[in-house]
Order: structure tokens, then C-alpha cells, then sequence
């Protein structure tokens, strides 16, 4: 099958509008394509080990390809020159989301991991963290990280605002001059022992950016973003879940804090109240938005296959895709493609605006990142439904790759609180806040403070 067929329709140049990134930006965005189609695309089943789900080709493959992705400087794209960094737009840093995902999007999640953590530390203006960990950034070798949020009391709890991190159980206290992390997280990715990230083509992992909390009953004031090395003493992790999708590009292990010491500049936020804004606005909203825009890249790979498909495919002596249902089903996928796109470039833009639009934590910028990512899980859940029920068996085949992509779209639309959450975000931010019904007897029965 051939991918590389050009569509004027989806190529950077066009489908990028340049209201919201410029020609230089649509000029390496460009790159990034080239760059999956010439060396992603061929081998993207091995990311998940082939067929036979062979552990070692996918780790294998899955650091080759991160290694040449840190040559191209995509990882130290967000940061800025002034810690070596490219310094470039958050604009790019979603293009580059979207491109990686047409290919593959576990490995567009793990170069996201990247751009994530480095959000966190320049909300909070930590130049001395920013210059701690840029030479492992922007240097030759690659480094990975990970972002732990969901614990057993619910990831969707977690991160409904109406519950204030009431149901945060990862408890940090203050001891000398260290804080002390005891807690137990689950799903956090790329994760586990050290030796998991070393490679010759993998130096290792940068750490855990952890959720915390002094004290429930604090809810906000007490939340606490803590970086936790990754071979700190007192860290264990169970064995990797085994999954539907995403196998070997995100280790999903569980995390157990066991009087977990780390220096005082470890806490990423410095100021009251700052926690709760960075977990709100950067971890859940710029994580929604990023999977926003890999979704977009992800529905796109499964257009072109089936666009592709459907020209080969003839019904009675015509391709199908110029039969009239199906050409209305093409064209609906590029629509609601190119809405999603449109509609996370915006948002960015927004994002890049915070003095008219307001800051990322606001509940209208949630409400936007949350239309953003839910909009984008629908559209890829229709491309994939539709296109492979236009490829029939083919479309359900191994070979055809579809499979693999609507295996990927279902957990980006579902992990950081999930579709119903986002729903949730986006009517408190049109006219919330309200809180659940029962709340205030839940929050007795736990023996929290309102
Ligand atoms: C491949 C993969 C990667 C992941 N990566 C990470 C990671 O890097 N870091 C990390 O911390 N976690 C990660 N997760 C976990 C993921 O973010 C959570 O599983 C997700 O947020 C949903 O939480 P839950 O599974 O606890 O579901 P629950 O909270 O039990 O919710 C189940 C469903 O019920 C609904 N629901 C429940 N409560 C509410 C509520 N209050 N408001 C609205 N809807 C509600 C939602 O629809 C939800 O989908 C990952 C998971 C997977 C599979």
C-alpha cells in the first residue's frame, strides 16, 4: 500500500493555517512529515513487536527512532534558546504532536512527555530546574520522562475541578531540608526501573513529575508538583500493564511511594496556590490540548489509508471512492479532520494569549482544551469506524495498519479524566462551577474540611 500519495488537502503547507504558525514553522512541520514517511511509516508495526508482539524489536525500534527524533531537535524544540533549546512556538510543539502521530502516536506521546515537563517548569519560572535538566535535554542523548497523576481513587476524580484534589492520596511532608513522598500512583508512562531506558540508543529517564498533596483537606492550597528522581530510594514498580494499544511506547506500570526524600528544590511550584494552577492549566489542559492534536495526526493516517484503499477498490468498473456514498464518507472524515485541526491550532493560539483569553488554568481555557481533545477523539472514532468499515476485511487485516491506529485513538481519548470529563470541563466553564450532587455528605464521610 502505497503512503505517501500527496493530497494538496493534507499537507502542511495547506492544512496548516497561517493565521496561527508561520512559514518557517509550516516548513518543519513539513520535515517532521518526511521524516515518519520515510522512516516511521515503514516500520510502525514494529513499534508494538510485530504481529508476534516481540518485546525486544519494539523496545528496540522504539529507541532507534527517539534517537533520531532527538537528532532532529524535536525534543528541545520547546525550550527556549537561553538553556539551548529552539525556542519554538507552542504552535510547533502541537504540529510536531500531530506529524509524530500520523505515524505513530505512542511515539508522538513520548516526545510529548518531553515538551510537557519542560511547560511545567517554565510556568513556574524555575530557571534553576530549567538549567538543571537542559544539558540532557538539548544534548545528543536521548532522555525520557513521565508525568504521575491517576491513583486508585479514580484519574477522572483526580481531575474533576468540582473535587478540588480532595481524592489525592500521594501525601508530601516537609522534613529538614527534604520533602518525604508517601502514595501509591497507577498508569503513569514511560515508566519503571532504570535499566528499562537504557540502550545505546537511550541514555535513560529524566524522573517522575508527581501530584501531590500536603493534606486533602487542603484541596488546592495543598496540591504539590514534585520531580522525583527516577532512581530515588523507596520507589517501586509493579510489572508493566499489558494493554490493547500503545504497548511498549508507554511502560504503564504502577508507582509506590515508600517514604520517597528529595531536596527541597524539587517542588516545582513556589508560591500557594501555584500547584493547583500548574496541575489544572499545563499537566490536565495542555495535556488535552497535545492529545487534541495527535488525535488530529492519528485520524489523518487513517484517511490516507483508506483514501488510498478506496482507489484501488473498484464497483462496477469505478474506484470506489468515486461512488457517491463513499465519497461523502471521505469527504465528512476530511471535515471533521480538518475542524479538529482548525479548532486545537486556535486554541493554541489562545493559549499563546493569555491577556485577552485568560490563563491556562481558567475554566474557559479547560472548557476549550476539553472541546479540543473530545472533538478530536470523536473524529478519530468516526474516521476509524467509517474507514474500516469502507476497507471491509482489509481494513480489519493486520497488514493494512488500521487496526492499529483505531486500537491507539481509543486511550488518548479516554486517559486525563476521559471523554465524560471533558464534557463535564466544558459546561462548568460555559456555566459552572457546580459540584456534584452529594458532595458535601461525601466530603463529611471522608473527614475533609469544605
Ligand atoms: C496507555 C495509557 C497511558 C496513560 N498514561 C498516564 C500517565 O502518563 N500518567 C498518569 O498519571 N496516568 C496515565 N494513564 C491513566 C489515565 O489517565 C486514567 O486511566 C484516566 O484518567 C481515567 O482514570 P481511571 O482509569 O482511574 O478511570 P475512572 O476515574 O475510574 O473513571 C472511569 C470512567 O468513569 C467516568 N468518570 C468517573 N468519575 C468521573 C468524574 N468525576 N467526572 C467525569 N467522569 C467520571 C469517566 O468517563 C471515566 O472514563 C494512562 C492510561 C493508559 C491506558
Amino acid at each position: 500500500m502505497v503512503h505517501d500519495e500527496y493530497y494538496k488537502l493534507l499537507a502542511p503547507e495547506y492544512k496548516y493555517t497561517r493565521a496561527f504558525c508561520t512559514e518557517d514553522e509550516i516548513r518543519m512541520a513539513e520535515t517532521i512529515r518526511k521524516f515518519v514517511n520515510k522512516e516511521i511509516m515503514p516500520v510502525r508495526r514494529d513499534l508494538e513487536g510485530g504481529w508476534h508482539r516481540d518485546e525486544e524489536l519494539a523496545v528496540r525500534t522504539q529507541h532507534a527512532l527517539y534517537a533520531r527524533l532527538v537528532e532532529l531537535g524535536v525534543t528541545k524544540s520547546s525550550l527556549p534558546t537561553k538553556y539551548g533549546g529552539l525556542g519554538l512556538s507552542p504552535v510547533v510543539r502541537q504540529m510536531v504532536n500531530e506529524e509524530l502521530s500520523r505515524g505513530d502516536i505512542g511515539l508522538g506521546t513520548l516526545v510529548g512527555k518531553i515538551h510537557w515537563i519542560v511547560s511545567f517548569m517554565l510556568a513556574a519560572q524555575r530557571d534553576d530546574l530549567l538549567t538543571e535538566f537542559a544539558p540532557r535535554i538539548v544534548g545528543d542523548e536521548s532522555w525520557t520522562a513521565c508525568v504521575a497523576i491517576t491513583e486508585p481513587a479514580g484519574g477522572a476524580n483526580l481531575e474533576d475541578p468540582a473535587q478540588e484534589f480532595r481524592t489525592v492520596r500521594t501525601i508530601v511532608k516537609e522534613d529538614g531540608g527534604d520533602y518525604v513522598i508517601n502514595g501509591h500512583k497507577i498508569w503513569p508512562g514511560p515508566a519503571g526501573p532504570l535499566e528499562r531506558f537504557q540502550s545505546p540508543k537511550m541514555q535513560g529517564h529524566l524522573g517522575y513529575w508527581t501530584v501531590c498533596t500536603s493534606d486533602p483537606a487542603k484541596g488546592p492550597e495543598g496540591v504539590a508538583l514534585i520531580h522525583i528522581p527516577p532512581d530515588a530510594e523507596g520507589m517501586t514498580f509493579s510489572k508493566p500493564y499489558e494493554k490493547m494499544g500503545f504497548c511498549w511506547s508507554d511502560d504503564n506500570v504502577d508507582i509506590y511511594f515508600d517514604n520517597v526524600r528529595v531536596p527541597k528544590r524539587y517542588r516545582i511550584d513556589t508560591e500557594p496556590g501555584q500547584g493547583a494552577h500548574i496541575v489544572k492549566g499545563y499537566v490536565i489542559g495542555l495535556g488535552r490540548l497535545a492529545g487534541a492534536a495527535r488525535l488530529t495526526g492519528l485520524s489523518q493516517a487513517a484517511l490516507e489509508i483508506v483514501l488510498n484503499a478506496a482507489k484501488h477498490r473498484e464497483i462496477v468498473g469505478l474506484p470506489q471512492r468515486e461512488r457517491s456514498l463513499f465519497a461523502t464518507y471521505l469527504a465528512e472524515m476530511f471535515r471533521s479532520i480538518d475542524l479538529a485541526r482548525q479548532y486545537y491550532l486556535s486554541v493554541t493560539w489562545q493559549v499563546m494569549n493569555p491577556d485577552i483569553y485568560g490563563p491556562p488554568w481558567s475554566p474557559e481555557m479547560l472548557a476549550k482544551f476539553s472541546a479540543a481533545r473530545s472533538f478530536a477523539g470523536d473524529c478519530a472514532k468516526f474516521v476509524c469506524n467509517v474507514a474500516m468499515e469502507m476497507m471491509g476485511s482489509y481494513g480489519y487485516a493486520y497488514e493494512f495498519n488500521l487496526e492499529k491506529y483505531m486500537r491507539d485513538y481509543k486511550i488518548v481519548q479516554m486517559w486525563l479524566g476521559g471523554a465524560h470529563r471533558d464534557r463535564l470541563d466544558i459546561a462548568q466553564g460555559l456555566y459552572g462551577p457546580f459540584k456534584w450532587g452529594g458532595f458535601e455528605e461525601w466530603e463529611k464521610k471522608q473527614g475533609l474540611g469544605g
